[in-house]
Protein backbone atom coordinates (compact mmCIF):
# COMPACT_ATOMS: atom_id res chain seq x y z
CA UNK A 1 0.00 0.00 0.00
CA UNK A 2 1.48 3.32 -0.82
CA UNK A 3 1.65 5.22 2.11
CA UNK A 4 3.16 8.53 0.80
CA UNK A 5 1.94 11.16 -1.05
CA UNK A 6 4.08 14.12 -2.35
CA UNK A 7 2.72 17.92 -2.29
CA UNK A 8 4.35 20.71 -4.41
CA UNK A 9 3.61 24.11 -3.65
CA UNK A 10 4.63 25.80 -6.69
CA UNK A 11 5.00 29.74 -5.95
CA UNK A 12 6.38 32.77 -7.70
CA UNK A 13 9.95 32.65 -6.36
CA UNK A 14 10.35 29.18 -4.86
CA UNK A 15 9.01 25.59 -4.94
CA UNK A 16 8.31 23.88 -1.82
CA UNK A 17 7.94 20.33 -2.33
CA UNK A 18 7.56 17.78 0.66
CA UNK A 19 6.67 14.19 1.23
CA UNK A 20 4.21 13.39 3.87
CA UNK A 21 2.95 10.35 5.65
CA UNK A 22 -1.23 10.13 5.15
CA UNK A 23 -1.35 10.61 9.09
CA UNK A 24 -0.28 14.39 8.18
CA UNK A 25 3.88 14.07 9.17
CA UNK A 26 5.90 15.58 7.44
CA UNK A 27 8.77 13.14 6.42
CA UNK A 28 11.34 15.33 4.14
CA UNK A 29 11.46 18.51 2.15
CA UNK A 30 13.02 20.27 -0.43
CA UNK A 31 12.76 24.34 -1.69
CA UNK A 32 14.19 25.44 -4.90
CA UNK A 33 14.01 28.65 -6.45
CA UNK A 34 11.33 28.78 -9.47
CA UNK A 35 13.38 30.92 -11.76
CA UNK A 36 10.30 32.34 -12.94
CA UNK A 37 12.11 35.19 -14.76
CA UNK A 38 13.71 32.96 -17.05
CA UNK A 39 10.15 31.93 -18.48
CA UNK A 40 8.32 28.72 -18.93
CA UNK A 41 10.65 26.11 -19.57
CA UNK A 42 13.14 26.80 -16.68
CA UNK A 43 10.55 26.45 -13.74
CA UNK A 44 8.55 23.58 -14.96
CA UNK A 45 11.91 21.35 -15.25
CA UNK A 46 12.43 23.26 -11.38
CA UNK A 47 9.20 21.58 -10.90
CA UNK A 48 10.38 18.27 -12.23
CA UNK A 49 13.67 19.22 -10.55
CA UNK A 50 11.87 19.62 -7.09
CA UNK A 51 10.00 16.08 -7.43
CA UNK A 52 13.03 14.34 -8.32
CA UNK A 53 14.96 15.39 -5.09
CA UNK A 54 12.52 15.23 -2.99
CA UNK A 55 12.39 11.58 -4.31
CA UNK A 56 15.99 10.72 -3.80
CA UNK A 57 16.66 12.83 0.03
CA UNK A 58 13.12 10.66 1.63
CA UNK A 59 14.61 7.40 -0.06
CA UNK A 60 10.64 6.55 -0.29
CA UNK A 61 10.47 3.64 -2.97
CA UNK A 62 8.44 4.83 -6.22
CA UNK A 63 5.78 2.12 -5.28
CA UNK A 64 5.13 3.80 -1.79
CA UNK A 65 4.03 7.35 -3.87
CA UNK A 66 0.05 7.35 -3.50
CA UNK A 67 0.53 10.23 -6.13
CA UNK A 68 1.76 13.89 -6.64
CA UNK A 69 -0.81 16.91 -5.50
CA UNK A 70 -0.17 20.17 -6.65
CA UNK A 71 -0.66 23.61 -5.58
CA UNK A 72 -0.12 26.78 -7.80
CA UNK A 73 -1.50 30.29 -7.74
CA UNK A 74 -4.50 30.86 -9.52
CA UNK A 75 -6.47 31.22 -12.13
CA UNK A 76 -6.42 27.48 -13.00
CA UNK A 77 -8.97 24.61 -13.60
CA UNK A 78 -8.55 22.11 -10.76
CA UNK A 79 -10.70 20.15 -12.76
CA UNK A 80 -9.19 19.97 -15.98
CA UNK A 81 -5.85 20.63 -14.61
CA UNK A 82 -4.84 23.05 -16.33
CA UNK A 83 -2.72 26.33 -15.32
CA UNK A 84 -4.31 29.28 -16.84
CA UNK A 85 -2.16 32.83 -16.84
CA UNK A 86 -0.80 33.08 -13.08
CA UNK A 87 0.79 36.70 -13.13
CA UNK A 88 3.15 35.76 -11.18
CA UNK A 89 4.65 32.99 -13.32
CA UNK A 90 5.86 34.41 -16.23
CA UNK A 91 5.26 32.70 -19.88
CA UNK A 92 2.89 29.91 -17.89
CA UNK A 93 -0.31 30.06 -20.41
CA UNK A 94 -2.96 27.59 -20.44
CA UNK A 95 0.00 24.99 -18.98
CA UNK A 96 -1.71 21.22 -18.80
CA UNK A 97 0.57 20.43 -15.62
CA UNK A 98 -1.52 17.21 -14.19
CA UNK A 99 -0.99 16.13 -17.81
CA UNK A 100 2.88 16.42 -17.97
CA UNK A 101 3.71 15.66 -14.39
CA UNK A 102 1.56 12.34 -14.91
CA UNK A 103 3.75 11.38 -17.56
CA UNK A 104 6.82 12.28 -16.53
CA UNK A 105 6.03 10.42 -13.15
CA UNK A 106 3.49 7.59 -14.12
CA UNK A 107 1.74 8.77 -10.92
CA UNK A 108 -2.02 10.20 -10.13
CA UNK A 109 -1.52 14.19 -10.18
CA UNK A 110 -3.98 16.91 -8.85
CA UNK A 111 -4.09 20.12 -8.84
CA UNK A 112 -5.42 22.92 -6.68
CA UNK A 113 -5.04 26.34 -6.41
CA UNK A 114 -3.62 28.12 -2.94
CA UNK A 115 -6.67 28.71 -0.91
CA UNK A 116 -8.83 25.61 -1.37
CA UNK A 117 -5.61 23.54 -1.06
CA UNK A 118 -4.72 25.06 2.52
CA UNK A 119 -8.73 24.99 3.11
CA UNK A 120 -7.97 21.11 2.50
CA UNK A 121 -5.38 20.53 4.67
CA UNK A 122 -6.65 21.67 8.06
CA UNK A 123 -9.97 19.70 7.20
CA UNK A 124 -7.72 16.79 6.93
CA UNK A 125 -5.26 17.35 9.62
CA UNK A 126 -5.51 21.01 11.06
CA UNK A 127 -7.72 23.40 12.87
CA UNK A 128 -10.95 22.25 11.05
CA UNK A 129 -10.47 18.30 11.35
CA UNK A 130 -13.94 16.28 12.03
CA UNK A 131 -15.58 18.81 10.15
CA UNK A 132 -17.03 18.27 7.07
CA UNK A 133 -18.87 21.93 6.01
CA UNK A 134 -15.37 24.21 6.40
CA UNK A 135 -15.28 27.67 5.53
CA UNK A 136 -11.46 29.02 5.10
CA UNK A 137 -9.90 32.17 4.90
CA UNK A 138 -6.31 33.19 4.26
CA UNK A 139 -5.62 36.98 4.96
CA UNK A 140 -2.78 38.01 3.50
CA UNK A 141 -1.63 40.49 0.85
CA UNK A 142 -5.16 39.09 -0.46
CA UNK A 143 -7.80 37.58 0.99
CA UNK A 144 -8.54 33.79 0.08
CA UNK A 145 -11.43 31.41 0.84
CA UNK A 146 -11.99 27.71 0.75
CA UNK A 147 -15.66 26.37 0.85
CA UNK A 148 -15.26 22.73 1.48
CA UNK A 149 -18.78 20.79 1.90
CA UNK A 150 -19.51 17.26 3.11
CA UNK A 151 -15.84 17.12 2.92
CA UNK A 152 -15.06 18.10 -0.31
CA UNK A 153 -13.46 21.33 -2.40
CA UNK A 154 -16.28 23.10 -3.86
CA UNK A 155 -15.41 23.76 -7.27
CA UNK A 156 -18.40 25.12 -9.36
CA UNK A 157 -18.53 24.75 -13.38
CA UNK A 158 -15.26 25.63 -14.60
CA UNK A 159 -13.19 25.16 -11.52
CA UNK A 160 -13.54 29.07 -10.40
CA UNK A 161 -15.71 29.25 -6.99
CA UNK A 162 -14.38 29.65 -3.76
CA UNK A 163 -13.47 33.54 -4.46
CA UNK A 164 -15.35 34.97 -1.25
CA UNK A 165 -12.18 37.46 -1.37
CA UNK A 166 -13.98 39.04 -4.03
CA UNK A 167 -17.00 39.55 -2.59
CA UNK A 168 -18.45 43.41 -2.68
CA UNK A 169 -18.89 45.01 0.71
CA UNK A 170 -18.99 48.56 -0.60
CA UNK A 171 -19.79 49.23 -4.32
CA UNK A 172 -19.85 52.64 -4.09
CA UNK A 173 -16.63 52.89 -2.16
CA UNK A 174 -14.35 55.72 -3.85
CA UNK A 175 -10.58 55.18 -3.95
CA UNK A 176 -11.44 51.30 -2.92
CA UNK A 177 -10.36 49.72 -6.05
CA UNK A 178 -9.34 46.02 -5.62
CA UNK A 179 -6.40 44.24 -7.45
CA UNK A 180 -9.39 42.45 -9.29
CA UNK A 181 -10.30 45.59 -10.83
CA UNK A 182 -13.66 45.38 -8.73
CA UNK A 183 -14.83 48.56 -6.14
CA UNK A 184 -15.01 47.12 -2.57
CA UNK A 185 -14.33 43.65 -2.36
CA UNK A 186 -12.95 42.66 1.21
CA UNK A 187 -9.73 41.94 0.15
CA UNK A 188 -9.32 45.70 -0.87
CA UNK A 189 -11.37 46.54 2.58
CA UNK A 190 -9.19 43.95 5.09
CA UNK A 191 -5.99 42.28 3.48
CA UNK A 192 -2.89 43.52 5.20
CA UNK A 193 -1.86 46.12 2.43
CA UNK A 194 -5.92 47.08 2.36
CA UNK A 195 -5.71 47.89 5.90
CA UNK A 196 -2.27 49.76 5.71
CA UNK A 197 -3.85 51.83 2.58
CA UNK A 198 -6.63 52.55 5.03
CA UNK A 199 -4.36 53.59 7.93
CA UNK A 200 -1.80 55.71 5.74
CA UNK A 201 -4.95 57.74 4.45
CA UNK A 202 -6.16 58.44 7.85
CA UNK A 203 -2.55 59.46 9.40
CA UNK A 204 -2.56 61.61 5.81
CA UNK A 205 -5.86 63.07 6.62
CA UNK A 206 -5.04 63.62 10.50
CA UNK A 207 -1.05 64.21 10.70
CA UNK A 208 -1.77 65.01 14.59
CA UNK A 209 -2.22 61.22 14.90
CA UNK A 210 0.45 59.77 17.78
CA UNK A 211 1.55 56.66 16.84
CA UNK A 212 4.31 54.59 17.08
CA UNK A 213 3.82 52.73 13.78
CA UNK A 214 5.52 55.88 12.13
CA UNK A 215 8.30 55.48 13.96
CA UNK A 216 8.45 51.79 13.07
CA UNK A 217 8.62 52.86 9.64
CA UNK A 218 11.20 55.44 9.63
CA UNK A 219 8.59 58.34 9.38
CA UNK A 220 7.77 57.53 5.95
CA UNK A 221 4.13 56.18 5.81
CA UNK A 222 4.98 54.29 2.63
CA UNK A 223 7.46 52.07 4.62
CA UNK A 224 4.27 50.57 6.92
CA UNK A 225 3.26 47.15 7.21
CA UNK A 226 0.75 45.03 8.52
CA UNK A 227 3.50 43.23 10.58
CA UNK A 228 4.15 46.68 12.01
CA UNK A 229 0.86 47.49 12.52
CA UNK A 230 0.59 43.90 14.97
CA UNK A 231 3.87 45.26 16.59
CA UNK A 232 2.32 48.23 18.00
CA UNK A 233 -0.96 47.21 18.76
CA UNK A 234 0.49 44.44 20.98
CA UNK A 235 2.40 47.35 22.41
CA UNK A 236 -0.81 49.16 23.52
CA UNK A 237 -0.62 52.03 20.66
CA UNK A 238 -4.58 53.10 20.04
CA UNK A 239 -4.08 53.74 16.22
CA UNK A 240 -3.07 50.32 15.80
CA UNK A 241 -5.31 48.93 17.99
CA UNK A 242 -8.26 50.74 16.62
CA UNK A 243 -7.13 49.84 12.67
CA UNK A 244 -6.92 46.25 13.72
CA UNK A 245 -10.36 46.49 15.42
CA UNK A 246 -12.02 47.76 12.32
CA UNK A 247 -10.08 44.98 10.16
CA UNK A 248 -11.79 42.70 12.35
CA UNK A 249 -15.00 44.25 11.88
CA UNK A 250 -15.57 44.38 8.24
CA UNK A 251 -13.72 40.67 8.04
CA UNK A 252 -16.48 40.02 10.60
CA UNK A 253 -19.37 41.57 8.71
CA UNK A 254 -18.25 39.39 5.80
CA UNK A 255 -18.04 36.52 7.51
CA UNK A 256 -21.98 36.77 8.60
CA UNK A 257 -23.32 36.55 5.26
CA UNK A 258 -20.64 33.91 4.46
CA UNK A 259 -22.36 31.88 7.21
CA UNK A 260 -25.88 32.98 5.73
CA UNK A 261 -24.99 31.46 2.59
CA UNK A 262 -23.45 27.95 3.68
CA UNK A 263 -24.15 27.43 7.19
CA UNK A 264 -20.55 26.08 7.73
CA UNK A 265 -19.96 23.68 10.98
CA UNK A 266 -16.71 26.18 11.89
CA UNK A 267 -14.85 28.62 10.03
CA UNK A 268 -10.76 28.92 10.19
CA UNK A 269 -8.82 31.89 9.91
CA UNK A 270 -5.55 31.47 8.46
CA UNK A 271 -2.95 33.57 6.95
CA UNK A 272 -0.62 36.34 8.37
CA UNK A 273 -3.46 37.84 10.25
CA UNK A 274 -3.63 34.92 11.98
CA UNK A 275 -0.48 35.64 13.73
CA UNK A 276 -2.77 38.47 15.80
CA UNK A 277 -4.74 35.79 17.27
CA UNK A 278 -7.44 37.34 19.89
CA UNK A 279 -5.87 40.66 19.05
CA UNK A 280 -8.19 40.30 16.11
CA UNK A 281 -10.55 37.29 16.33
CA UNK A 282 -12.40 38.88 19.47
CA UNK A 283 -13.79 41.55 16.78
CA UNK A 284 -14.63 39.43 13.78
CA UNK A 285 -16.49 37.34 16.49
CA UNK A 286 -18.50 40.41 17.81
CA UNK A 287 -19.43 41.54 13.82
CA UNK A 288 -20.71 38.09 12.58
CA UNK A 289 -23.81 38.13 14.34
CA UNK A 290 -25.75 41.17 13.59
CA UNK A 291 -25.19 40.23 10.14
CA UNK A 292 -26.26 36.90 9.60
CA UNK A 293 -29.58 35.29 9.59
CA UNK A 294 -28.42 32.06 10.37
CA UNK A 295 -30.12 31.63 13.95
CA UNK A 296 -26.39 29.65 14.54
CA UNK A 297 -24.19 32.40 13.85
CA UNK A 298 -23.29 33.24 17.30
CA UNK A 299 -22.25 29.60 18.04
CA UNK A 300 -20.07 28.31 14.36
CA UNK A 301 -16.66 28.43 15.85
CA UNK A 302 -14.05 30.54 14.35
CA UNK A 303 -10.79 29.29 15.19
CA UNK A 304 -7.21 30.04 13.96
CA UNK A 305 -5.77 28.09 11.44
CA UNK A 306 -3.16 25.04 12.42
CA UNK A 307 -0.75 24.56 10.21
CA UNK A 308 1.54 27.64 9.69
CA UNK A 309 4.76 26.78 8.16
CA UNK A 310 4.65 24.54 4.98
CA UNK A 311 1.03 24.88 4.68
CA UNK A 312 1.52 24.91 0.75
CA UNK A 313 2.91 21.74 0.85
CA UNK A 314 0.28 20.24 3.41
CA UNK A 315 -1.92 21.73 1.42
CA UNK A 316 -0.57 19.96 -2.08
CA UNK A 317 -0.61 16.82 -0.69
CA UNK A 318 -4.14 16.93 1.21
CA UNK A 319 -6.02 16.95 -2.00
CA UNK A 320 -4.70 13.34 -3.08
CA UNK A 321 -6.55 12.40 0.09
ZN1 LIG B 1 -11.50 42.05 -5.78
Amino acid sequence: MARYIIGVDVGGTKIATGVIDKSGKLKKKVILPTLSAKGFKVSLQQVYNSIDEIMNLSKVRKSDIAGIGVCAPGPLDPIKGIVHNPPNLKGWKEVPLVGLLRKKFKKKVKLENDANAAGMAEAIWGAAKGYKHVFYVTVSTGIGTAVIIDGKIYHGKNGMAGEGGHVTINYDGKDEVCGCGNTGCIERLASGPGTVKDLVKKLKKDPSNKTSILDMADGDPGNITMVMVGEAAREGDKLALDTIKEQGRRLGIWLGSMISLLDPEVIVIGGGVSSLGDLILRDIKKAIPPHSINIYAKKTPVVLAKLKRDVGIFGAASVLM
